[in-house]
């Protein structure tokens, strides 16, 4: 028996016929490229074709890759140890990280439990919010709240919180715990959008145990904005009906919709939030649930009095040491003013889209940046095109999106949102060609 691999062929080859990656299907057309190493924003491929990373490794990345000051502390924690089990154990980099992601969440949020995904993180949170409701003797509210185009995951309870018609997990839905949808919020508030929410929240509020949504931005789900007064009047309707409010801040934490979390943006507080993502800097997976008093209080008092869950790698310290100067090096920054740059000029740069044929809208919300098509992106086929103009973008459904890494030049931006909007024309170009032959 022999493992070894010497050439980029035979990699390739072995990877198309053992590995499935992320929402791809098995074969020759699906094309992946071996990376051999990331610097800064740029991807090398094993081939030497630099590319200019667009999107952060969805959303993870914000201070770039292979950065000093994050390697360093990665190396100084693997000196002392990788890893212990979290049950009877504790340890500085979980604590400090701790006591710093209450201090940066909004106002209550003042107890963590640390998980490997966000998936998982969204799972703790419903799982928080069905222990609390049976501690309160309620028990029959054991059903969610959320709104259309959202999407929290892909386990199995999160994907039963995804849009059950446009969402990627629509193919489940029949296997799927049945939720409760509200429609999704309109870009700008308009009362009688709210209202469907709080019919659907009056006509249901025995059996909800929490309402969960992604504040302000709706990601995986199309790339969606709206407004702080909808989010803000959701808090006030969970607040008059007594339910627990959830907000999923797994893509939109640690800045990127230029306030340090979405909830920002309307003044409020969840009950619950969970983070994910840029959390670790894109460095190692971890997540975290943060929930108030009245949540922990609420599960401590309970029939279990303890909460229900412990991961393997539960707040594994090379990842909550990476986590830890992470947040140090963001905040060391004017990072406001450096994501309110990256939004000026992907508003200027990206507006030519607009006016281009096949577009339906571009909107853009601090280092977001969003070309909506009116036709759905066949991703693979565009792919070779992308990796020519030198820059790493994954378009979904019909989205083109941006969220490059706040260390983004002025330069690279601009090469990123010149490179949508030619992919934009020839997007157009190639199905006005294929409708003529
Ligand atoms: N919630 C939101 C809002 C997300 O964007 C994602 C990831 N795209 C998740 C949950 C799931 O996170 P993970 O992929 O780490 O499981």
């Amino acid at each position: 028996m022999s493992f070894e691999l010497h050439t980029v062929e035979e990699l390739i080859e072995a990877d198309k016929k053992y590995i499935w990656h992320p929402y791809t299907e098995f074969g020759s057309a699906n094309h992946v490229y071996p990376v051999k190493e990331a610097y800064g924003i740029c991807i090398t491929l094993t081939d030497g074709r630099e590319l200019i990373d667009g999107i952060a490794s969805w959303w993870s990345c914000l201070h770039g890759y292979n950065h000093p000051q994050l390697n360093q502390a990665i190396e100084s924690q693997l000196a002392k140890m990788a890893h212990v089990m979290f049950a009877g154990l504790t340890h500085e980099p979980a604590i400090k990280l701790a006591k710093k992601l209450v201090e940066i969440t909004p106002e209550g949020l003042n107890k963590v439990f640390f998980s490997d995904s966000g998936s998982v993180a969204v799972e703790v949170a419903m799982k928080m919010a069905l222990q609390y409701w049976i501690s309160q003797h309620q028990p029959q509210r054991n059903k969610f709240l959320t709104i259309k185009q959202g999407y929290h995951g892909d386990t199995l309870a999160t994907m039963s919180l995804c849009d059950p018609h446009s969402g990627m997990h629509h193919l489940f839905h029949h296997a799927l715990q049945h939720q409760f949808f509200a429609e999704a919020p309109d870009s700008a508030f308009d009362e009688r959008n709210f209202d469907h929410f709080a019919q659907v929240l009056k006509r249901n509020k025995q059996n909800i145990a929490a309402v969960i949504l992604e504040p302000i931005v709706q990601g995986a789900g199309g790339m969606k904005f709206y407004s702080p007064q909808y989010l803000k009047q959701v808090r006030a309707l969970c607040d008059e009906y007594d339910l627990l409010l959830i907000a999923d801040e797994i893509a939109t934490g640690f800045g990127r919709t230029g306030k340090l979390f979405a909830c920002e943006h309307a003044g409020i507080s969840p009950d619950i939030m969970c983070l994910g993502k840029a959390l670790s800097a894109g460095y190692i997976t971890l997540a975290a649930t943060l929930c108030n008093d009245k949540v922990s209080n609420g599960i401590s008092q309970g029939p279990a009095n303890i909460f229900m869950h412990g991961p393997t790698y539960m707040a594994n310290p090379l990842a909550c040491a990476v986590a830890n100067t992470s947040i140090d090096l963001l905040l060391s920054q004017d990072w406001q003013s450096i994501i309110n740059n990256i939004e000026q000029q992907m508003k200027l740069e990206l507006l030519p889209c607009k006016k281009m044929p096949g577009v339906k809208d571009v909107r853009v919300l601090g280092a977001i940046g969003v070309v909506e098509m009116e036709e759905k992106i066949d991703t693979q086929a565009l792919m070779p095109k992308i990796i020519e103009k030198g820059v790493w973008l994954r378009p979904f459904g019909n989205i083109i999106y941006l969220t490059p890494a706040f260390i983004i030049s002025r330069d690279d931006l601009s090469i990123l949102t010149h490179a949508v909007c030619e992919i934009v024309k020839e997007i157009k170009l190639t199905r006005d060609i294929s409708e003529i032959i």
